[in-house]
């Protein structure tokens, strides 16, 4: 099959990361849901996207089965600031942060344009029935296929699976957290019937209100990090990562 224009891409820690901005990851969406229809769910396995940021490129230079699984995935759009502090300094600037927060916000209002069912799998139950709730109003029109909170362990998936089998959505949020989530969707990729999957980290606890995001100032000056870190102390292990991702991007020729 012909597939659309691949992105260029940037090699970062080992990783491809496509030089990709909302617009070209909504258009890239846009035409796997049309191929999926044209196709059938037979002859196209779901595509996965993988929102990386510096975390995920840390676990995947430490771990070759993450790596793995974000090579395999179809699109690794570029979140986190530091992603794109890694590519400017390689010379290979990349357009903007394609985060999971935002493109959810992004791909509701697209799918309620389009008529895709989306489906909610993940976060603490009854988050994302909540999430789901709020993008509904926010978005009017936008087809909420189910929501599910669920668990990535293996003993869950024949339930997951009957679910979405039923709510047959065009395209799936997961926010199981990374790596969970991005090993999950690689793993049953062949079986879901959704013709997009995403990880989308702690989104749902967003959009619900469960976690708040940093404000937009922040955002901006690429401190969303440290908005994390004084709302969700117990994240500083992980958090411990960023050093290292600078450190190694330092020493890389
Ligand atoms: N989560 C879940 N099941 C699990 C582990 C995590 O539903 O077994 C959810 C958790 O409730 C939260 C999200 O996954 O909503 C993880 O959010 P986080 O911000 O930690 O994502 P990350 O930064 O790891 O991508």
């Amino acid at each position: 099959m012909i597939d659309f224009a691949r992105p260029q891409q940037v090699n970062i820690l080992g990783v491809a990361i496509d030089c990709v901005d909302f617009a070209l990851t909504l258009d890239l969406i846009d035409t796997w849901i049309v191929q999926r229809r044209v196709a059938g769910r037979s002859c196209l396995p779901c595509r996965q996207i993988c929102t990386v940021n510096p975390e995920f490129l840390v676990d995947a230079w430490r771990d070759p089965a993450f790596a793995a699984t974000l090579a395999r995935a179809d699109l690794r759009v570029p979140d986190g600031a530091g992603v794109l502090w890694a590519a400017r300094r390689m010379g290979r600037p990349l357009r903007e942060r394609v985060t999971g927060s935002d493109g959810i916000e992004y791909i509701c209002e697209r799918a309620a344009l389009r008529g895709w069912r989306v489906y909610f799998l993940g976060a603490a139950p009854g988050v994302a029935e909540r999430a789901a709730a709020i993008l509904a109003v926010r978005y009017p029109g936008l087809q909420v296929a189910g929501c599910y909170a669920g668990s990535p362990a293996d003993a869950e998936w024949p339930e997951i699976r009957a679910r979405l089998d039923a709510a047959a959505p065009d395209i799936l949020f997961v926010a199981y957290g990374h790596p969970r989530q991005d090993f999950w969707i690689d793993r049953h990729r062949h079986e879901l019937p959704a013709a997009v999957a995403i990880g989308v980290g702690g989104a749902f606890d967003f959009v619900a209100g469960v976690a708040p995001r940093a404000p937009v100032w922040m955002r901006k000056n690429n401190l969303e990090w440290l908005h994390r870190l004084v709302t969700q102390p117990w994240r500083w292990r992980r958090m411990l990562k960023l050093p290292i991702f600078v450190g190694l991007v330092l020493r890389a020729r």
